[in-house]
């Protein structure tokens, strides 16, 4: 059975006519790694998410497969060791989604670090991290470190640094695990919300689902039951009466997307803001450059996160203050997101002090929740799930174990950069005739991998009027044929990223796409309605800082 839209209630009825081994709340990467890594292992597993994979803080982070550097700073080597070294292992799972970016590094006279320390610190990063020789931190003079990027502030800078890191896409990374998982056997379905649990002598042993495209409710049995829910952990929790001891701290980051011309930067660059302490990135995306993050504690309500006028113009200034020329407004921010990381609380702790390790939760009646952690570490997250889940319910039965690091994030996997940058190169040739630029070609590969040829060969079999409408149209038909999209909003924000880094085509083409999702999925006007109203809500939230 496909992974489509058009077999949601075959997929449903297997939900609730089978008995699973593991059922997964949550379609996050945790839940994503932790289907992929237990189907794998011969485990029958069910996954469940409440609205679309990625939904929650999984698409709205820096994007970034990373090391992260400042944990060094807070002496958290051995984070830095698991998710640093994880970077070339994601990497080699999936090369078109997860890509080597160099970052710069400038440093100010006034600010962070001196020389002499960067230049340790990023060795000790590189050596954790088992980066290789050739990739390995170089330092930069002052004049290297402005040739690099002249757009820097001239009479701050004392030199700089460059060192390796990877950029990918959140959403994108999620749905190939979930993809992945599903070809491994798991039964998954977006839009079914876990309400309560079942219990057997005090120990749990299904969940209440409700479809939330139907509207109905069903029951999923099954012998171990994990919580991912990221920044709703803790109310599965509450529903479970095992929210006592540790519990979550929510704390709020936002991006801003800037067109490219506005904040031209040559490269990824971390730098420091000049009215705190912090640190922040600026990377260049396809036609954009985009900006953040911020880290303040959050209480209000995690469907409705957004960026406010506040932390839009804390990243403005930031900007301004590092990179003068450029000279940026509130006006000239194109779209933003905003994302909450579920960290686990430590009393005294500010929202920037807390720690990003994973921490695992046991209920008494067994609900085994797990939050914290960070997008890259998400394969080990999920071993460790998984041998727990193991160890625990099926210690009779002899499992594998873990093999996540060789299974490959993609039908036709490309087997390094190189590959990639050739087949960008054939899908740039093939698409010029249709007016489409180099940019388009990358933009289909990093999102589609080698699945734009699918894309394409539809598109071609078609004659349009307008090539971009086309090309759209035969997106969206792939997405909904193959990654369970059913909604605009699945479509624009998360499959595609328009939302964030080409709100105009959303603009122009959500009224034709809308229309042929209709006709594809026997929406009815009622329906499409609706579906128009969610995406402009959404549109709304992406610019609510301009209100
Ligand atoms: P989520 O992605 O939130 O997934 C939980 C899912 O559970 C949601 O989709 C939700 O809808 C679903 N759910 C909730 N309740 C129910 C229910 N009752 N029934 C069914 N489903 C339910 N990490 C990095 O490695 N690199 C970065 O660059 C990076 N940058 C970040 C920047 C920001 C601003 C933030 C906030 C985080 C960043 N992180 C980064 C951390 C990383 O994004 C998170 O650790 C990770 O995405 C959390 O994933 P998750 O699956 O645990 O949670």
């Amino acid at each position: 059975m496909s992974f489509s839209a058009l077999n949601r209630s075959a997929l449903l009825s297997r939900l609730q006519s089978e008995h699973f081994d593991l059922i997964i709340i949550g379609g996050g990467i945790t839940g994503a790694g932790i289907a992929l890594d237990a189907a794998s292992r011969g485990l029958k597993t069910a996954l469940v998410e409440k609205k679309d994979f990625a939904y929650g803080t999984s698409s709205r982070s820096t994007k970034l497969i990373h090391g992260g550097l400042r944990y060094l700073k807070q002496l958290e080597f051995g984070l830095v060791k698991e998710v640093g070294s994880e970077r070339a292992v994601v990497h080699k799972l999936a090369p078109h989604l997860v890509v080597p970016e160099k970052m710069l590094l400038p440093l100010s006279e006034k600010k962070g670090l001196g020389y002499w320390l960067t230049s340790i610190g990023l060795k000790v990063y590189d050596l954790l991290a088992g980066v290789k020789t050739e990739d390995q931190r170089r330092m930069l003079t002052k004049l290297q470190t402005l040739k690099h990027e002249p757009l820097l502030r001239k009479d701050d800078i004392k030199g700089g640094a460059i060192y390796a890191e990877y950029r990918t896409d959140d959403a994108r990374l999620t749905i190939e695990i979930i993809k992945t998982a599903v070809r491994h056997g798991a039964v998954v379905a977006n839009y079914a919300s876990v309400t309560d649990f079942l219990y057997v002598d005090h120990k749990i042993n299904g969940v209440h689902v409700i479809d939330g495209v139907t509207g109905s409710s069903f029951i999923l049995h099954g012998t171990a039951i994990v919580n991912a829910a990221g920044p709703w952990v803790d109310q599965l929790r509450e529903v479970n009466k095992s929210k006592q001891g540790k519990s979550l701290h929510l704390t709020k980051g936002v991006h801003i997307v800037l067109p490219r011309e506005k904040l031209p930067v040559h490269q990824a660059i971390y730098f420091d803001v000049e009215a705190d302490n912090r640190m922040i990135f600026a990377i260049p995306r396809g036609r954009t450059t985009y900006v953040g993050t911020t880290d303040t504690n959050y209480t209000g309500d995690p469907d409705h996160v957004v960026t406010s006028r506040g932390d839009a113009e804390y990243l403005i200034k930031a900007i301004n203050a590092a990179f003068p020329s450029v000279n940026l407004s509130l006006n000239d921010v194109e779209s933003s997101w905003a994302g909450l990381r579920p960290l686990i609380h430590e009393e005294g702790k500010s929202a920037s002090e807390l720690s990003r390790k994973d921490e695992i939760f046991i209920s008494d009646s067994e609900l085994i929740s797990i939050a914290g952690g960070k997008l890259t570490g998400y394969r080990k997250m999920a071993e460790r799930v998984v041998d727990l889940v193991a160890e625990k319910h099926f210690d009779d039965r002899t499992l594998k174990t873990c093999e996540t690091e060789h299974i490959k994030l993609a039908v036709s996997p490309f087997i390094s950069v190189a590959e990639v940058k050739q087949y960008e190169h054939e899908i740039g040739m093939r698409i010029e005739r249709y007016g489409f630029t180099k940019e388009k070609a990358n933009y289909l590969v990093e999102t589609f991998g080698k699945d734009a040829n699918t894309i394409l060969s539809h598109f071609e079999t078609k004659t349009h009027i307008d090539q971009e409408e086309g090309l759209l149209i035969s997106e969206v038909e792939f997405c909904v044929q193959q990654e369970m999209v059913s909604s605009l909003s699945d479509f624009f924000v998360r499959r595609a990223g328009l939302v964030y880094f080409n709100i105009g085509l959303v603009y122009q083409y959500s009224s034709a796409i809308a229309s042929h999702m209709q006709t594809l999925l026997g929406w009815s006007s009622e329906t499409l309605r609706r579906e128009e109203d969610e995406l402009a809500a959404l549109i709304k939230e992406a610019i609510y800082f301009k209100s």
